[in-house]
């Protein structure tokens, strides 16, 4: 087909005034009404308030258009009523006569002309206003996810429509685009031309791909002027001007959108995902639909110009390129051609395997790492179900809601809480499209979202997700791959989900092990809340049990603010092992760590103290008719309030458990996978050597999975006794994601960052210090900080006030006085100056 077939080319509104619209109102509807003009490209549109009823919107239908295309449009509207009543499309309503069109007479005044005929239909006026409206706010996250659920909702309402109309040869339908190629030429500006050449130049191709995909009746044209936005700009309302539908493939749809949203700067290039996720939260597409996203967006910027241009050359209606030109472009903003090549230049900048790749994220499908499966290397991870939408609720009703799901005593972080959608890497993003940095969570150990765990999760789940009592190749080979870590005597694993039920069966094991009920744990210690854990927990629990003794926190580390400064790095006591954070080769050697502060007087004296301690707690249990089961230790001393001790101080402590035949239990839900940065072991850093090893949170990076790793005969004997199963426990999936976390660890060198970014920011917060009277102490290494401020008001404070300015930090220890800085593992030094400048902005607010 050449140019000149091309419907909606021309456009030429039928010319008639306010007061024919009126007249029309009254003469075919019986409507006595005051009309206002509205935007239209093709057809000449009223709106018409009336006293009673309405408003309404009476639309002249372009001349040009053909009888079979606008009776489509009125089929469509009837059928999308019929199916979605709800959905925010205008409903036709009849003439007088129960007509769905109307024609009148129209006579051109003051001319000789004989009177034209045009039809009319009138329909309803949809409350709010148009994105495209330059008074409102830029669209954000939120919006754009609606958007694009809502163009979803109309898409599955049009997937039964047929009509002959959707055959139209519309001059918007990229699939033409070859019948516009020889506009280019007149394409004025070279470089423009070349962007535009480079845009189309996949289109034969690409018309062939299409061919093959999954096709329908669409919109076709849902850009700014076609979506309305509510009352308080946070939702799509409403979708109008259905005169562009077609029969296409469904990946065009919002193809067009994200194109014409990019040239109308309604949207960043960031943010174009967004409207793939709200559209996919609805109706799902598939990676060949992703796939072609790219070129689709090109293209239909692409042909936005050459019909522009060819407009200008042939006198079409409205070729000034402004706002009302059928084209978004803002007069003030530049012209359609600026626009739309800003938009190419960036598309181009972005690439189209980058683009694609969030695109695919966006839809919740994932592409693997390289050399992953045989289809295409992408596998399809949790794409919301049909219907859900995924950030749609506003956090005053998400909290109002989860006041009665969840009890009001249900602790939720932050004075404003976070609803978060999303993260990746070290980020995290609100609903409200807010980015914050991650200085908190560690269970997303190598980075949220990271593609090779959740690939290797989504793989795994598509093909078994068993459990232990069948054999498994993955949960032996994470085995295997975590022992070549441990010394080594801790040679076997009992799985189960969580760090508290791995503790939970560390104790039974314990007990029965020795034959004694007593425990030894660290003051304000936590491990988890089940019952038996949660008495050897004394942060959370109200009653210590006369089972249950506290050791007394390390000293030698608290230097005061003043001596900050002089810290080495890291944790003066402790240079980095040479060996321990490689996987497979963990120092282990209880006191092995070279030690040289510059307090050797204050170590020995807390050695000193530790040793007098341990024995008088002891001795208090022997007094009470308990002998000590196990010590239960965290090794990073996370909520007795991050310390960083050396091993001078935990040797006479494991020496006495030992001689009293009690097991040390290493609870390495915090410190353990390399988060010292020096040693990969936490029990390495601090100089044991324990008898059962507990891991939990970061193992599984976000997928439940929990672990126990003792000797093999006594683990044998507790299976023998108690007949152990977990349901979950070791399933293939978890085994899946275990392995995936070892391996990026490893791939990524992250232990080593751990250590390099852990030196930065202490070395950082420790010239904070010295400007700052409140910050008393800063503890820690690696990854696991802890920052000692004057009191628990300032602590909460500082807490909110970061999180005001996009840092999630935490609080910790006894006095809740401790900010608690734990980031995933793969944050930088410039993360660290993030941290920095707004820990200084909120410090200086809190002392004026
Ligand atoms: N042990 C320690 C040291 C922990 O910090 C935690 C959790 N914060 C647990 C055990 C319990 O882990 P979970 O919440 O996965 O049961």
């Amino acid at each position: 087909m050449n140019v000149d077939g091309l419907l909606a080319l021309r456009g030429q509104p039928p010319k008639v005034g306010a007061g024919d619209a009126e007249a029309v109102a009254l003469t075919l509807y019986g409507l006595t009404a005051r009309a206002t003009a509205l935007d239209g490209e093709r057809d000449r549109n009223f709106r018409l308030d009336t006293s009673d009823g309405g408003p309404f919107v009476l639309k002249f239908i372009d001349h040009e258009a053909d009888d079979g295309i606008v009776a489509g449009q009125s089929a469509a509207l009837t059928h999308i009523a019929e199916q979605n009543p709800q959905l925010g499309v205008p409903r036709v309503i009849r003439t007088r006569a129960a007509a769905e069109l109307g024609v009148v007479e129209l006579g051109v005044r003051g001319s000789r002309h004989d009177p034209q005929t045009c039809r009319v239909r009138l329909v309803t006026y949809l409350p709010g206003r148009l994105i495209q409206d330059r008074s409102l706010a830029l669209p954000n996250l939120k919006l754009l996810s609606s958007v694009g659920s809502q163009i979803a909702r109309l898409d599955d309402a049009l997937a039964g429509f047929f009509h002959p109309a959707l055959a139209q040869p519309i001059a918007w339908d990229v699939r033409r685009a070859q019948s516009l190629l020889p506009v280019l030429a007149q394409v004025q500006s070279p470089a423009v031309r070349r962007l535009l050449g480079n845009a189309l130049d996949p289109i034969e191709q690409l018309v062939v791909q299409l061919r093959g995909l999954r096709s329908q009746a669409i919109h076709g044209d849902c850009h700014g002027r076609n979506l309305i936005v509510n009352e308080e700009g946070d939702a799509c309302a409403g979708i109008i001007d259905l005169g562009d539908m077609i029969h296409a493939p469904l990946a065009l749809e919002i193809a067009v959108t994200m194109g014409e949203f990019l040239v109308d700067g309604l949207a960043s290039l960031d943010a174009l995902p967004e409207l793939l996720a709200g559209y996919t939260s609805v109706q799902s597409l598939g990676h060949a639909d992703i796939n072609v996203l790219y070129d689709l967006i090109a293209a239909r910027i692409a042909i936005g110009v050459l019909i522009q241009t060819w407009r200008e050359r042939n006198g079409g209606a409205d070729s000034s390129g402004g706002a009302g030109a059928g084209t978004g472009a803002d007069a003030g903003a530049g012209s359609l051609e600026e626009l739309s090549a800003r938009a190419l230049d960036e598309l181009a900048s972005e690439g189209k395997r980058s683009l694609t790749r969030q695109l695919l994220d966006a839809a919740g499908i994932v592409a693997a790492a390289s050399g992953a499966g045989a289809d295409g290397g992408v596998r399809r991870v949790g794409a919301p179900p049909a219907g859900v939408p995924r950030a749609g609720a506003s956090s005053a009703d998400l909290l109002r809601r989860r006041r009665t799901a969840l009890g009001t005593n249900a602790e939720l972080s932050y004075d404003r809480p976070l609803h978060l959608v999303r993260g990746d890497g070290v980020w995290v993003y609100t609903a409200d499209g807010e980015r914050l940095l991650d200085v908190y969570n560690n269970v997303p150990h190598v980075g949220h979202a990271h593609p090779v765990v959740v690939a290797a999760i989504a793989q795994q789940a598509k093909c078994i997700a068993s459990n232990t009592r069948y054999l498994d190749e993955r949960i032996i080979e994470y085995v295997e791959r975590l022992t070549a870590t441990l010394p080594p005597d801790l040679d076997t694993c009992l799985f189960v989900n969580s760090g508290s039920e791995a503790n939970d069966i560390a104790w039974r094991i314990a007990k029965s092990h020795t034959g004694n009920d007593g425990a030894l744990v660290m003051t304000h210690a936590y491990h988890g809340i089940t019952d038996a854990v949660t008495a050897l927990s004394p942060s959370i629990c109200a009653r210590v049990p006369g089972h249950v003794e506290q050791l007394a926190a390390p000293v030698v580390a608290s230097g005061c603010a003043s001596a900050a400064t002089d810290r080495t790095p890291g944790g003066a006591s402790h240079p980095p092992s040479a060996v321990g954070h490689t996987l497979g080769a963990a120092s282990h050697t209880p006191g092995a760590a070279a030690f040289s502060s510059t307090g050797v007087g204050t170590v020995a004296a807390d050695a000193a103290a530790a040793e007098a301690d341990v024995t008088a707690a002891m001795g208090r249990l022997a007094a009470r008719g308990f002998r000590p089961a196990a010590l239960m230790i965290d090794s990073a001393l996370t909520s007795t309030g991050i310390y960083d001790p050396s091993p001078s101080w935990v040797a006479p402590i494991v020496a006495a458990v030992r001689r009293a035949g009690a097991l040390v239990i290493g609870d390495e839900v915090q410190f353990g996978l390399g988060r010292s940065g020096s040693d990969f072991w936490g029990f390495a850093r601090r100089g044991y050597h324990p008898d059962i090893v507990t891991l939990g949170k970061p193992v599984g990076n976000g997928y439940p999975l929990g672990v126990v790793i003792t000797r093999r005969s006594v683990l044998e004997k507790f299976q023998r006794d108690t007949g152990f199963f977990s349901t979950f426990g070791g399933n293939p999936v978890a085994g899946a994601a275990g392995l995936a976390v070892l391996e990026v660890l490893e791939q990524e060198q992250l232990v080593d960052n751990a250590r390099a970014t852990g030196d930065y920011f202490i070395k950082k917060l420790s010239e904070l210090a010295t400007k700052y009277d409140s910050i008393r102490d800063i503890r820690g290494c690696g990854l696991m900080i802890g920052v000692e401020v004057s009191d628990r008001a300032l602590t909460k404070r500082l807490v909110n006030g970061l999180r005001d300015r996009g840092v999630l930090i935490g609080s910790e220890g006894p006095k809740v006085n401790v900010l608690k800085l734990r980031p995933p593992m793969p944050f930088r030094p410039e993360h660290v100056d993030i941290v920095i400048s707004a820990l200084t902005a909120a410090l200086s607010v809190a002392h004026p």
